[in-house]
């Protein structure tokens, strides 16, 4: 049993900056949960504050319904992996692994046992007896979290373990991540600068930026309903599309205005812009992801009414897919299209829009008009 709530956690550094703010979250056991957002939104902080390197200013760190805040971080049963691999370089990968159990005084055998397991839930068996300078990068981070794993930890805290990786690496070391986590059903909690790592790992992720959490909710509920349009910029890759459109309606239907093109909207989302307040004449910014547009023929077939027309600015053959850059009424957006595509730079093309999949953002606030999450949990309650 390891459940973490984090109640209304918050972080002011002595110097006054307000590192994290009002930060709720309540962590089911077994649960891999990931802390995502750009260099400085505080994701290291609020880990650190759970692992009790870090002071926390004022709320409730429970694990296992027990109030830890003043905790030492050695008797909250938490063990960390770091970006660094911080192992003795003068030690076996053994020695290493064996180092935190030592420590704790734990019977020789029962070390011995420890050790046998993580390194074959590792695959480091045959390399028990080399130092660390005889190894790959991606053998080293496996040797620290073998080193975490050792002490059978109620929870597991990993800062940016696999970011010294290649990509390739990286994402081997994602798939060893993800089996591992299947192996010790261990609660896991995981921080990444990284949208592709978050998506691929975690149960659920928590998207923060400036402090403050902005999304807490499924990868595919993130992808799919972003809150507002930081979420839908930071995930998924290449980034959604936003435009400035003017809402239109004629007779009983409203469509958003690009220019002299017109999307129709499909009628949940019209009636609730209408509920919301938004009315003829209005600007609002228009998201739409690159592969929510497409110039297959009949595509623009069926969506007559969601159609743009633009140049081709740039054409990005990927192999499984097609990156066009088209210059949509003077804004620049990304199309990702067939292969068999056969638009080229130069031609004026037009691009169907599946209008399921838009989403509309007030331009002052940048909130998902479309959507609606709990302020206390992060957790989607609505979606047009
Ligand atoms: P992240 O892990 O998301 O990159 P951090 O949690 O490391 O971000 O940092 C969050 C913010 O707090 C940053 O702006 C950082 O500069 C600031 N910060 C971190 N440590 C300290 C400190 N000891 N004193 C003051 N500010 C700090």
């Amino acid at each position: 049993m390891s459940e973490l709530n984090l109640k209304h956690i918050k972080k002011i550094y002595p110097n006054g900056y307000e590192a994290v703010q009002d930060f709720n979250l309540d962590i089911k056991d077994g649960e891999f949960v990931i802390f995502v957002g750009p260099s400085g939104c505080g994701k290291s902080t609020t880990l650190r504050m759970v692992a009790g390197l870090e002071e926390i200013t004022s709320g409730d760190l429970v694990i296992d319904g027990k109030r830890v805040n003043d905790l030492d971080p050695k008797d909250r049963d938490i063990a960390m992996v770091f970006q660094s691999y911080a192992l003795y370089p003068h030690m076996t990968v053994r020695e290493n692994m064996e180092f935190p159990l030592k420590i704790a005084k734990l019977p020789k055998d029962e070390i011995n046992a420890r050790v046998a397991e993580a390194a074959k839930t590792l695959g480091l068996e045959s390399l028990l007896d080399r130092k660390p300078k005889a190894l790959s990068g991606g053998q080293r981070q496996r040797v620290a979290m073998g080193r975490a794993i050792v002490r059978h930890p109620k929870v597991l805290l990993m800062d940016e373990p696999l970011s010294n990786l290649d990509a390739k690496l990286r994402g081997q070391m994602r798939v060893e991540i993800s089996r591992l986590h299947e192996k010790l059903g261990s609660t896991i909690i995981y921080v990444t600068h990284d949208q592709t790592e978050a998506m691929t790992l975690g149960d659920r992720i928590v998207v923060m930026s400036n402090g403050e959490v902005q999304q807490i909710d499924t990868p595919n509920n993130l992808y799919k309903y972003p809150v507002n349009k930081f979420v839908a910029g930071f995930i998924g890759s290449p980034q959604m599309n936003f435009m400035d459109a003017t809402i239109t309606e004629k007779e009983d239907k409203v469509y958003l205005t690009l220019g002299n093109d017109h999307i129709l909207l499909p009628a949940a989302k019209a009636a609730r812009l209408k509920q919301k307040g938004y009315t003829d004449g209005q600007v609002v910014t228009l998201g739409i992801r690159p592969e929510n547009l497409s110039d297959q023929p009949e595509d623009l077939e069926k969506a007559k009414d969601a159609l743009a027309s633009g140049k081709v600015e740039v054409y990005e053959m990927l192999g499984s897919t097609c990156n066009l850059y088209v210059n949509c009424n003077g804004v620049q957006i990304t199309a990702a299209v067939d292969p068999s595509t056969t638009a080229r730079v130069g031609d004026t093309i037009q691009l169907a829009f599946n209008t399921e999949y838009i989403q509309i953002f007030d331009k002052e606030t940048e909130n998902n008009i479309l959507v609606d999450v709990d302020p206390t949990t992060g957790q989607l309650v609505f979606n047009a």
